[in-house]
């Protein structure tokens, strides 16, 4: 093994096992992992407030699962691009690893850091974060598919991937380390107000924390199917920031999911939804701004000082929609919603209140502890019928009848404490009951009203 430090540039694939950036570093020499804090790369889309609670912990668990190999993290500011060149000169770096990442700012960040590095420093990328490498999965004429469903049959053409390899057993250290930041001078923590109580009772960042919810997934994914849609219940894996932080590989979720054994297809194909929306985004790089369908281009959203009150009673959860309220705020509060209920509150913010999907896209972004580029705004457009696969705009849901229907009342009582005296029955539309309490809002629009003016909008759009 050379002496020459091998960098591993780690971004969301914050993990040791199955890390193919970090096993091929570790196998050629001694290892810098480094993690570059990048709010500088032109076009380069800031991390959202829960994004940055995930990433604190998550860098921290890193560098304990590191040290106890031998290594540790290395953390530094900048343009990354910057930064890394700076690095491999100043440690007489022969190469830096790191996984292929997709965002259109980290591909570019990657072309970048190519042209600038000396001949002398390899840049090596590897795949690892996805089931198969975005952009592999192709028709038979060589075109890259927009339609989920033939998409997904094409990527079972690729499955099983490969087994997941594991972590590295040791990690040579470099004869010195350079120079770290201090991750608490970072200030990714919300201080004044700290937002982040529930959080920390949902969550444990890290490889560790992953293997834990895997775990504990495992014994419960074949009755996936049928539990999903059911927000009451935690019938779903939750490890979607732990996939997006890259703490565990979807390969390791696919194999250990296919071990658990049952009906799992169900899980496997949500998965693969991961897989598709960043092959969306890497034919469509302004996907997270760009509605896909042109009868989005000039949509009449509403704009103005009501629209903005409509908005922000969403944001907060109080639109006086239990089921919608009740998602808004566990997003608030958790930093996660259940799928269901984010369809549901989706299809509210751009149907029932006609503002546009680009609103509650950067919404996500900002609270959700999943918000990913490439799944937020594949499944926005989706909803909002704009997409390239899409919902048709006049698929307007009901959130009373999708309530009633996915038996959310204890979901209701646990997010939304003003409706706790409220009988099951009447809990999903207490207004309507005649059982509203004073403490909790009068519906901000009455649902026909609101589904008669979609469909005007949309006959206008269309009739041009
Ligand atoms: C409006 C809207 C916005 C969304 N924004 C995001 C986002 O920013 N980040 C994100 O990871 N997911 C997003 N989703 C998809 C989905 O809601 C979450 O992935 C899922 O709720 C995460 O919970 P889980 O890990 O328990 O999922 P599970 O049901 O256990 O699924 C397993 C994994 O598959 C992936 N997955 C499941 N459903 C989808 C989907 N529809 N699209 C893409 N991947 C999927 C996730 O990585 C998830 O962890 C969004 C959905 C909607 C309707």
């Amino acid at each position: 093994m050379s002496v020459t430090p091998q960098i591993v540039w780690l971004r969301r694939d914050l993990r040791l096992a199955d890390q193919p950036a970090l096993a091929e570093a570790a196998a050629n020499g001694p290892v810098i992992p480094v993690y570059v804090l990048d709010d500088e790369t032109p076009r380069q889309r800031r991390m959202g407030g829960a994004s940055r609670w995930w990433l604190h912990h998550s860098l921290a668990a890193l560098d304990r699962d590191l040290r106890a190999k031998g290594s540790r993290l290395i953390l530094r500011r900048g343009v990354a691009a910057q930064v890394l060149d700076r690095l491999a000169r100043e440690t007489g770096a022969g190469a830096i690893h790191a996984l292929r990442h997709y965002e259109p700012w980290w591909r570019n960040a990657e072309r970048a850091l190519k042209e600038a590095l000396p001949e002398s420093v390899a840049f090596q990328r590897h795949d690892g974060n996805y089931l198969a490498p975005p952009g592999s999965v192709l028709s038979g004429s060589g075109q890259p598919y927009r339609i989920y469903t033939p998409f997904w049959r094409a990527l079972g053409q690729h499955m099983p991937p490969p087994l997941p390899q594991p972590a590295p057993v040791h990690i040579a250290a470099p004869a010195s380390w350079p120079d770290s930041d201090e991750l608490n001078d970072w200030g990714l923590l919300p201080t004044h107000p700290d937002w982040a109580g529930g959080f920390r009772a949902e969550w444990t960042p890290g490889e560790a924390g992953a293997l834990e919810r895997l775990g504990a997934f495992g014994l419960r994914a074949a009755d996936y199917a049928v539990r999903r849609n059911l927000p009451a219940l935690e019938g779903t894996s939750r490890l979607s920031p732990h996939l997006h932080f890259g703490e565990i590989s979807p390969v390791t979720v696919w194999h250990a999911t296919m071990a658990a054994g049952g009906s799992v297809s169900t899980f496997l194909g949500e998965l693969g939804w991961r897989d598709y929306a960043q092959n969306i985004v890497l034919q469509r790089p302004d996907y997270a701004s760009q509605p896909a369908s042109a009868a989005f281009a000039q949509f009449p959203w509403r704009n103005g000082a009501e629209a903005a009150a409509d908005l922000s009673a969403w944001q907060q959860g109080r639109t006086g929609y239990p089921i919608v309220d009740a998602g808004m705020r566990q997003l608030w509060a958790s930093g996660w919603m259940h799928n269901r209920v984010r369809m549901i509150a989706a299809s509210f913010l751009t149907k029932h209140l006609l503002i546009d999907w680009r609103e509650g896209e950067r919404w996500f972004w900002d609270t959700l502890v999943d918000a990913d580029h490439a799944s937020n705004a594949t499944n926005w457009q989706w909803v909002a019928g704009s997409g390239v696969d899409a919902n048709m705009f006049v698929r307007i849901m009901t959130p009373l009848g999708q309530s009633e229907k996915f038996d959310a009342a204890g979901y209701i009582r646990q997010w939304v404490p003003e409706l706790a005296g409220v009988a099951d029955a009447a809990i999903h539309d207490p207004e309507e009951a005649g059982c509203r309490p004073a403490a909790y809002p009068r519906k901000i629009i009455a649902h026909r009203a609101a589904r008669e003016r979609a469909l005007a909008v949309w006959a206008s759009v269309k009739g041009g």
